[in-house]
């Protein structure tokens, strides 16, 4: 059985105030939400102020990106280390506008996800395929590519760390949700290539969540295919109320 994992992305949004605010607005609407984890993850000024607001929740706590390194002179960089110090029990890993904006390749992904793994981390590791991929019938080597590039070199106890999130570039922010088939077919890939990669205990129990454009009124159908395991939430999990309803998907 896997626990279907709900993640709010809050990107560049939100001040230490409205966080909180955020996150306490949204503790009573998900208190009695079981069999789910849910996870937002603010920017990291405001990480260990939510942290506080939310201990004793059912709410976790990530992180949007992190270094590989524990410490030294990388001026601006976050250590997996400091974020587990701040409350992280999540860190997120190779989002597309990090790979668009800010030069993150498979290999940076690598050394992060082994690194925030090896501090206690786990991480939800992000793949996707651009509209022009797609369109030229790429989207499975280039999420190959991914999967392969980002986990080279991790051990299946390292995958009892690790979530995949499937995030089709076309559908972020745009409103364009991949339809529940188009996101099925994708899934079930990345499962087969975890077997292959890995072993088939390791793809049956990791989780593959799909983002873009989730919102409450798509996601019940998206949770309804059987390699669906949850979903990595923008746009809608900025307010209280919509999030709340993604999270209740199962009530
Ligand atoms: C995301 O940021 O990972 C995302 C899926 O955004 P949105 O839900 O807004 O498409």
């Amino acid at each position: 059985m896997r626990i279907p994992v709900i993640a709010g992305n809050w990107k560049l949004f939100k001040t230490i105030g409205e966080s909180i605010t955020l996150v306490d607005e949204l503790k009573p609407l998900v208190a009695n939400n079981h069999g789910v984890e849910i996870i937002v993850a603010p920017v990291f000024t405001a990480l260990s102020r939510v942290y506080d607001a939310i201990e004793g929740s059912n709410i976790l706590l990530a992180a949007q990106d992190c270094y590989w390194e524990e410490e030294g002179a990388f001026t601006g960089e976050v250590a997996p280390r400091q974020l587990k110090d701040a409350g992280c029990s999540y860190v997120i890993i190779g989002h597309s506008e990090r790979r668009q904006y800010f030069g993150e390749t498979d290999l940076t992904v690598n050394r992060k996800t082994g690194a925030a793994i090896a501090a206690g981390l786990n991480v939800i590791v992000c793949v996707g395929e651009l509209l022009a991929e797609r369109e030229l019938d790429q989207t499975f080597s280039v999420i190959e590519t991914q999967i392969k590039g980002g986990l080279s070199g991790l051990t299946a106890e390292d995958l009892t760390h690790v979530v995949i999130a499937y995030e089709p570039v076309w559908a972020i922010g745009t409103g364009k949700t991949a339809t529940d088939a188009q996101a099925q077919e994708v899934h079930i890939f990345i499962r087969q290539l975890v077997a292959r990669l890995f072993n088939p205990s390791v793809a049956d129990a990791v989780r593959i969540l799909y983002g873009g454009s989730v919102k409450p009124d798509n996601v019940k159908g998206l949770m309804a295919r059987p390699d669906i395991d949850g979903a990595l939430v923008g746009g809608a999990s900025l307010k209280a109320e919509s999030f709340a309803a993604i999270a209740g998907f199962n009530v």
